[in-house]
């Protein structure tokens, strides 16, 4: 049975005790709580060990935004997989479009951070989505899925089976603009069906996938509601614990 995953995504917001101070937060609201969903929480590199330690609900994961393609060494400012793992953290969002367009994270570079992720057992939420232009010419299902064959779909089935898959369409990123439940719930199908094709089919049963872009509590509950939406990867929306512990209450 696959997991149903809410995951947050701070991206370069919060001073480190304002992060705290989210994250005891959000604990304290959901100790105690019967949820349906496994919950995450992508702070930036320097709250993670902070964060790690503070949390008590037993509920509440962690997650690095980015790691390094590097094992280590003399790469001045990076943060490695290894070193990430030793804070406490449990995931690595990668491929996050932001990462992909302003860092130039090609599918060479994610391939070396998906496979150290890996290696210090961490889990990565695996981001793919495509920008309006290509949205807007109806040929997003070829583009996702070249950004999946060249990435992701080069591990081994036992490799594959660790990830988390997240749908991002950048269009819909931090736009207030969400994809319509019909147009995320189609493409989380599609991206189910690539992965029936090339895992097989329990794997695929198996994969959660999630969907993010402007996600909130009005529109979470539609979305979680489809068949294979498994979660979503949430931006804006996980920086105010009401708003955050509402999504995750959508389940
Ligand atoms: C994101 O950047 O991962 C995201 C989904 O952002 P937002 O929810 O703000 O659109």
């Amino acid at each position: 049975m696959r997991k149903n995953i809410v995951a947050g995504n701070w991206k370069m917001n919060k001073t480190l005790p304002e992060g705290l101070a989210l994250a005891k937060e959000i604990d304290n609201a959901v100790k105690g709580e019967n949820l349906n969903c496994e919950i995450v929480i992508g702070t930036p590199f320097i709250h993670l060990a902070s964060v790690a330690d503070a949390l008590s609900s037993g509920k509440i994961a962690v997650a690095a935004q980015n790691c390094a393609d590097k094992i280590s060494g003399a790469y001045t400012g990076e943060v490695s997989a290894a070193q990430v793992k030793s804070t406490g953290a449990e995931y690595v969002i990668l491929g996050h479009s932001e990462r992909r367009e302003y860092y130039h994270e090609t599918s060479e570079i994610l391939n070396a951070k998906v496979a150290l992720t890996l290696e210090n057992q961490l889990i990565p939420i695996y981001c793919c989505g495509e920008p309006k232009q290509v949205r807007e010419a109806n040929t997003q299902n070829a583009y996702v899925k070249r950004q999946l064959d060249e990435t992701v779909f080069n591990l081994s089935e036992v490799d594959f089976a660790k990830l988390v898959i997240a749908y991002e369409p950048i269009w819909a990123i931090g736009t207030g603009l969400t994809a319509t439940t019909e147009q995320a719930q189609e493409m989380l199908a599609y991206i189910r069906s690539l992965i029936v094709e090339k895992f097989g089919k329990q794997i695929a049963e198996n994969t959660s996938i999630l969907y993010g872009g402007s996600c909130n509590a009005k529109n979470a509950p539609e979305l979680f509601a489809q068949p294979d939406i498994d979660g979503g990867l949430i931006g804006g929306a996980s920086l105010k614990c009401d708003d955050f512990v509402q999504i995750v209450k959508a389940f």
